[in-house]
Formats: C-alpha cells, structure tokens, sequence
C-alpha cells in the first residue's frame, strides 16, 4: 500500500504541490487502494509533473489533454481508481472544453486541479483564475480580465461532486479526496495550491485570511445545489470544503450496456489481419 516512489519531486521549496501529493498517497492508502489499482494521469505544468511522483500507473499526458486520458482508461479498465491532475492553467484554460463535458458527462474519476492563479512552469504570466488587476509579465499593468469561477461553473454545469480545499490543510484535503474516489461520478476538487516562486499575492497568508471552511457554516448541506450556488457566491468562491454533492444521479458507465462485466482492456480481441481490414472498410 506504499504510493511512494524514489523520484525526487523537482518542485520549488515551498511548493504546496507538494502537500497535494501527500494528500493522494494518504487518501489512496486510506481507501484500501494497491498502487496496481491506481492510475495518476496528469497534463503540463509544475504540477502536471505529479503523475511521476506516485508509485501507481500513471501518464504525462499533453497541455489540458489529462481528462480525455483519464476518461479513456477509465472507461478501458473499470477496475481501475483513476485520478486526473494539473494546473489551473491546464485544466481552466486550454482544457477547459475537456473540463465542462467531463463534468456533464459524469464518468466515475477524480479531477484533481491545483490551482495557484498563474502560470508557474512558464515563469508566471496571468492564469483563468487570476484576479482583476493581477500585475504578471504577461500583464505588467495588471489584468484587466475577470476571473474564472470554476467551482460556481462547476455546479451549474452538472458536475456530481465540487469540492475545494488548501493545500496545507492536510487532513481535509487527504479527507476530500478519499470522498472524491469513493463518489460514483466525476468529482472535481480545486485546491489552493500557493506558487511560491512566482506568484506573490495568493500566498499561504492570504488564503489563511480569506478562506472560509463550509463546516463552520452551521446548516451547510451540499446536497442544497441552489444553496451551494448562494454559498459562493457570497464568499468570492473562497470556501474549503465539499460544496456540492449528487448522490443520486447515475454515473456515465453505469448506463453503458456491458461496461459492469469484462474490463474492455481484457477483451479478447481479434486483431488478425482480416479483421483489422473489416475495420478499416468500417471507417472508410
Ligand atoms: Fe511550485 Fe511555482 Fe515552483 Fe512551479 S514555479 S514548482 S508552481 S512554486
């Protein structure tokens, strides 16, 4: 049950990344996983490298392309926890269409953003969720863009499971993701992830001032979408907890025929050579 590797992770001292691999290999061991059972699939940037840090199966996949893959092997290995991880930048941005279908289309994975409003393996320029006003490189005169609300979008697109977390909240972060793999359905959690290096405005300090846990919130229920919508936002989306949850509506692979028995990646296949021209012709 050990999901830790001998590779050094190459993140900057400080780097809440980090904690958010701890929180993985926790949660992963907490739910009764073997590193066999797991498949880590991630895109680009500082935290797109997490995927080698995990003793599990995992994949470097391209920029905003993680969920495309994860759904893929999800979909291959049914016996399989999948969990898909990236930036802000990654997944909000030029991943974002990947975002918003995969929400809607509620195959059982967990999408793991760590989110540290900028881009940090390009050497900090203006991220989808960067504040108004954020001064980078890319913006010396500070962005004049709205940000991105993903945990709001999130709940109107259909996603089944919202949550949001800290990253040096350890014990509520490993607790979220361990509720993540074990809802049936896409789960997305966005930690506040901070970027030490390059982003000098969202640090450790002001997410310990602004943050607000939905458990002190008396009479939260995540099952209240409207609610959740409310909750929001009233706190600028800066809330850490589970914020919304649909316990009822049925996964993606529940309602395709088949999808229960044989994983399709133990199929027996006919790839000889007249079937795979049958196939062909088929797409000709
Ligand atoms: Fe982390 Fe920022 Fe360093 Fe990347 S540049 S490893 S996000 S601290």
């Amino acid at each position: 049950k050990d999901f830790r590797n001998n590779v050094k992770p190459n993140w900057c001292p400080g780097c809440g990344d980090f904690s958010v691999q701890a929180a993985i290999q926790r949660a992963a061991a907490n739910v009764g996983l073997t590193p066999e059972k797991l498949a880590v699939i991630s895109g680009i940037g500082c935290s797109g490298r997490i995927s080698g840090y995990i003793n599990s199966y995992g994949l470097h996949g391209i920029h905003g392309r993680a969920l495309p893959i994860a759904q893929g092997v999800k979909m291959a290995n049914k016996d399989l926890t999948v969990i898909a991880s990236g930036g802000d930048g990654d997944g909000f941005a030029i991943g974002m269409g990947h975002t918003i279908h995969a929400m809607r289309r509620n195959i059982d994975l967990t999408y793991i953003v760590m989110d540290n409003q900028i881009y940090g393996l390009t050497k900090g320029q203006t991220s989808p969720r960067s504040a108004a006003g954020f001064k980078t490189k890319s913006t010396p005169l500070g962005s004049i863009e709205q940000t991105l609300s993903p945990m709001q979008l999130a709940v109107t697109t259909g996603a089944t499971f919202v949550a949001q977390s800290f990253s040096t909240d350890l014990k509520d972060l490993t607790a979220i993701i361990e509720a993540g793999i074990n809802h049936k359905g896409f789960s997305l959690i966005n930690v506040f992830s901070p970027c030490v290096t390059y982003n000098k405005v969202n640090t450790y300090d002001w997410f310990k001032e602004n943050l607000t846990k939905l458990s002190t919130i008396e009479g939260y229920d995540p099952a209240d979408r409207q609610g959740a919508m409310n909750t929001l936002m009233q706190h600028d989306d800066l809330v850490t907890g589970i914020i919304y949850q649909d316990t009822e509506r049925p996964s993606y692979q529940e309602l395709v025929e088949g999808y229960a028995q044989t994983p399709l990646s133990e199929a027996e296949l006919d790839l000889g050579a007249e079937a795979f021209d049958q196939l062909v012709k088929e797409f000709m």
